[in-house]
């Protein structure tokens, strides 16, 4: 492809097509938003011209005036909106305006359901962007040029939306972008200069640039000439962050998070913040309702924009919140930034660190704040000191902590693991399901208030779903002491618990991991270790047969207490790797050293008992194999020979 090419038909991309399809039939009843994203594409422009004329002013071609304009031609049926930002050459529009380069494009569209209401969400997720100028118009035409290319390398762009687009070189005098929409016999509303100005009011007021629309022209009185119509700024232009929060009302908030959060929905939460310290700055910051599309993607984007006075400087960077806060949206800003230094200087300074730092925690607060106004929460949870905020009160978040668990509780898992120095933080923020709450809401402070007489380890069991881990059979003795356990199923609460050992300054114990002691737990506590000891020795048969049996299968073979209906199950050592993580790796393809588990065996259980007398050796191997893949299997794993397994049952079954 040469930026020279002369005119040419290219057909979208496939994703593009299906795009334009489903957005005009379930976007249909909210056509307006198509003014707000070109809105907002022209203003990201401007910020980028803006951006990148501070290191080179020629790029300002003697117009630093940045803005947009808006003209409607009744008869011809169009709206020209034209900015003089950075523009476009050839090349970018083929890849920016055709194509859909985001990750997991493919996963996106595979989740829709052909249910306009659902999909309508789905597709506000994504982000329709510019192919939104098709729910009203029936043919687009952009004309653009690249900042510092020269005037013969403007490129104009024209589709119908019916899968095919035309390009062409033209001559073009200023740089920037120019969209012509052609519009829809039904869509007529939009040729109305007052519906677009309330439009532009809606969802533009806080974009930083001004919006440029002809004025209605004041009707001649009587013997009086009219006066001509001049142009006037339809929007606020002032950058949202910088006004005061008594000035602005939560519809002002959400309007700029759909605008900086791409996203349809009213945002979960927000807070808005001046610090002053060391360095000065103000965060604007937004909870999404939902999770975007893309939160699991390994490039998912980050959602927080910087600014180094009132200027974009860079975008979607781990530099100004921690991975693990990918899905905050909205802005920072500071002085205390140079605004024309290399992204590489940026990220090393500690300015830039700073604020991260008082980002994370300001976030975190946000979060606490939120557990503590939800309707289930305890009153003494965190107590955040807020000395540096300037001035102003805290808000009141009406929603529930639960709603935001549910989205990103596994995202904010991963700040355990990440974030050393908000550990303890985090940690107070997690909630899980446990044996006596399916639902994922409790925390561990409340674990840890209904721990047992005697009881000072949080207890967890780790598997592949809730289902499994809530009847393993490692559960059976907890069930019968009363002590809550902690089910953990989902991927990262392995890693999670690697590094949460942790909590209150209770530890926290696998109960499939090692030996297990929870004779200090209970009433007849003495007693019960007495008769335990006594079944073992009886048992002691029994475990030597089936060592001999496994051979070097197992790593060991002994008598548990945890069992009370299971004849026997396996533990990982207590250093080895538990064989949930052990099925994960082998499952992402990673070479995983063979770990050996030890199979423990429920002295009172008859099947054991029956072995114990057992003299046959073929009987015994029989016996001792399927024990051994019956546990296996509770673990929700395959035994390493299924049909032998299969067999060996069946053969005991006749008998
Ligand atoms: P998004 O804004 O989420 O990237 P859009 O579909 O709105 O998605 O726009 C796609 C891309 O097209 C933008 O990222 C930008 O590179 C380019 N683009 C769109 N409008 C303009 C414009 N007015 N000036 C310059 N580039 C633009
Ligand atoms: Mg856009």
């Amino acid at each position: 492809m040469t930026a020279t090419a002369a005119k040419e038909t290219r057909a979208f991309q496939t994703e593009v097509k299906q795009l334009l399809d489903l957005m005009i039939h379930s976007l249909y009843s909210n056509k307006e938003i198509f003014l707000r994203e070109l809105i907002s594409n022209a203003s990201d422009a401007a910020d980028k011209l803006r951006f990148e004329a501070t290191k080179d002013d020629a790029l300002n071609e003697g117009d630093s005036d940045l803005h947009v304009y808006i003209d409607v031609d009744k008869e011809a049926r169009t709206i020209t909106i034209r900015d003089n930002g950075i523009g476009m050459s050839r090349d970018e529009v083929v890849s920016n305006i055709g194509t859909i380069a985001r990750s997991g494009t493919k996963e996106f569209f595979g989740q829709l359901t052909g249910d306009q209401e659902q999909d309508a969400h789905l597709i506000g997720q994504f982000g329709v962007g510019f192919y939104s100028s098709f729910l009203i118009a029936d043919k687009v035409t952009l004309t653009t040029r690249r900042a510092g290319l020269t005037k013969e390398h403007g490129v104009h762009w024209e589709s119908a939306g019916d899968g095919e687009y035309e390009l062409d070189t033209v001559e073009k005098e200023t740089r920037g972008t120019e969209i012509v929409l052609h519009l829809r016999e039904e869509a007529d509303e939009y040729l109305d200069a007052w519906r677009l100005k309330s439009i532009i009011h809606k969802y533009a007021d806080h974009i930083p640039f001004p919006i440029r629309m002809m004025g209605v022209p004041v009707p001649a009185a009587e013997g009086e000439e009219e006066t001509p119509a001049v142009v006037e700024t339809v929007n606020q232009a002032s950058a949202l962050w910088t006004r005061p929060k008594s000035e602005l009302t939560d519809e002002d908030y959400n309007n700029f998070y759909k605008h900086i959060g791409h996203d349809f929905e009213d945002p979960m939460a927000h807070l808005h913040q001046k610090l002053e310290g060391k360095y000065e700055y103000s965060l604007l910051l937004y909870l999404p309702k939902r999770a975007p599309f893309d939160l699991w993607q390994a490039e998912a984007k980050h959602g927080v924009k910087l600014y180094v006075r009132r200027v974009f400087i860079m975008e979607a960077s781990e530099d100004l919140l921690p991975r693990y806060l990918r899905f905050v949206r909205g802005v920072m800003d500071t002085n205390d930034l140079p605004l024309n230094v290399s992204r590489e200087i940026l990220q090393k300074s500690p300015a830039m660190d700073a604020m991260k730092k008082g980002a994370t925690k300001r976030v975190l607060a946000m979060l606490e704040d939120m557990v503590k106004n939800s309707p289930l929460a305890d009153d003494d949870s965190s107590d955040i000191t807020e000395a540096e905020i300037v001035g102003e009160e805290k808000e009141e978040s009406s929603v529930n902590y639960a709603d935001f668990w549910s989205e990103f509780g596994n995202c904010l898992k991963e700040g355990i693991i990440e974030d050393d120095a908000n550990r303890d933080r985090i940690a107070k923020l997690l909630r899980f399901s446990t044996t006596s709450s399916d639902d994922q809401t409790v925390a561990l402070s409340d674990y840890v208030e209904r721990m047992q007489e005697g009881q000072d380890t949080i207890y967890f069991i780790t598997a592949e779903n809730l289902a499994a881990a809530k009847h393993s059979p490692h559960l059976e003795v907890f069930r019968k002491k009363g002590v809550e356990v902690v089910l953990l199923h989902d991927r990262i609460d392995e890693w999670l618990t690697s590094h949460l050992t942790e909590f209150d300054g209770k530890k926290l114990q696998s109960i499939a991991k090692g030996e297990l002691d929870l004779s200090g737990i209970g009433e007849n506590a003495d007693e019960e270790k007495k008769a335990h000891e006594e079944k073992a020795k009886a048992a002691e048969p029994a475990v030597e047969k089936i060592k001999e049996s496994l051979g070097d299968k197992v790593k060991d073979v002994r008598v548990t207490d945890r069992l009370t209906e299971s004849p026997a199950c396996l533990v990982s050592d207590q250093f080895d790797m538990s064989s949930n993580m052990e099925r994960i790796l082998k499952q992402a393809g990673q070479n995983v050293p063979d770990m050996k588990p030890i199979l423990e065996i429920n002295p009172d259980h008859e099947l054991i008992q029956r072995l114990s007398k057992m003299r046959s050796k073929d009987k015994i191997n029989d016996f001792s194999s399927i024990l051994f893949d019956q546990a296996v299997l509770a673990e929700g794993a395959l035994p390493e020979d299924p049909a032998g397994f299969v067999r060996k049952v069946n053969a005991l079954l006749k008998q």
